[in-house]
């Protein structure tokens, strides 16, 4: 019998590259061979979300056949190449762009209590360390930002980081810091973190402190059933870490919601800050989560709002 072809699309970093000269009787290792001779990514940095066998992610030595792949499977891969890795001061690559910002709903509780993710942030709450910036204050509730597209649009080129600030950002957390610490959250490195909020002008603001800033290091990684191994900011790390905060009184925005997998009623999908230069001059939103979060700070107690609806929230609605 003649070996039948497959062809397979993937989908990475933002563009397709077809894979065609494999046969049914190639294995999955084979592939990611394959894929790394046109994208430069190593095998072991390939992340392929689509590809099941026996309701898991397969294994090397699964055979293609064994996957059941229609004609022109469409695949998607998280990975970087090696040498961007080691730039670590680079932006960075934003896997949110690569994945679509997948609904995980039906499967969130079950992640967020799973005992192999609990103990993950436990190690993090043992072994990494926060650098505390300025004491929490008794009695303030706790907001966690996120930097990339939520207060900044990394991905433009511009002179100066102010240009690539988001509208309102200075006003925006003036207003927060009067009813809630604040603490910084992005995926990056902290030197790059720290790099940042010093070109916009958090660092030294007169009008409002961070508590502190966390970075890539405090994430832990979730398996997902649906989309295999993906990154979160667990804020239970921050609540094992401090008893002043706790799942009651903290609110996360970022623009992409997995990172919320691990506390999905704390998270606020804020929409992205992209294109800068188009948008300095539309761009209302820190303006408007301002006042949404002037309208819950008197709240003692998040758990029953729903972020989701964060527009249409009315105070006197709530009780
Ligand atoms: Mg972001």
């Amino acid at each position: 019998m003649m070996a039948d072809p497959v062809t397979i699309v993937v989908k990475w970093s933002g563009k397709e590259y077809t894979v065609s000269d494999l046969s049914q009787e190639n294995t999955v290792g084979e592939l990611k061979e394959a894929i790394k001779s046109q994208t430069g990514v190593l095998p072991e940095r390939q992340k392929l979300l689509g590809l099941k066998y026996k309701g898991k992610s397969p294994d090397d030595d699964v055979a293609l056949s064994a996957l059941k792949l229609k004609p022109n499977t469409k695949i998607m891969m998280m990975g970087t190449r090696e040498e961007t890795i080691q730039a670590i001061m680079e932006p960075p690559k934003d896997i949110g762009e690569v994945v679509d910002d997948f609904d995980i709903e039906e499967e969130e509780v079950l992640i967020e209590n799973r005992e192999e993710n609990l103990q993950k942030i436990a190690r993090r709450v043992k072994d990494y360390e926060i650098k505390i910036l300025n004491p929490p204050r008794p009695g303030k509730k706790l907001l966690v930002l996120d930097v990339d597209y939520t207060l900044f649009d990394h991905r433009s080129c511009a002179e100066t980081g102010v240009e690539l600030m988001r509208p309102y950002l200075h006003e925006f957390l003036t207003a927060a810091y009067e009813d809630y610490d604040i603490v910084i959250w992005s995926a990056t490195s902290m030197k790059w973190i720290e790099a940042k909020m010093k070109e916009l002008g958090v660092t030294g603001n007169p009008n409002y402190k961070l508590t502190f800033i966390l970075d890539s290091a405090a994430m832990i990684t979730v398996f997902t059933q649906k989309y295999g191994v993906v990154e979160t900011k667990p804020l239970g790390v921050v609540w094992g870490k401090f008893e002043e905060y706790s799942s009651k009184t903290t609110i996360m925005f970022d623009d992409i919601r997995r990172n919320f997998l691990m506390n999905p009623q704390n998270g606020l999908r804020i929409r992205p800050f992209r294109e800068a230069h188009l948008n300095r001059q539309h761009d209302k939103e820190l303006l408007k989560l301002s006042k949404y979060l002037k309208n819950i700070a008197s709240l003692d107690d998040f758990s029953h709002l729903n972020h989701k609806h964060w527009e249409k929230y009315r105070p006197e609605s709530s009780s």
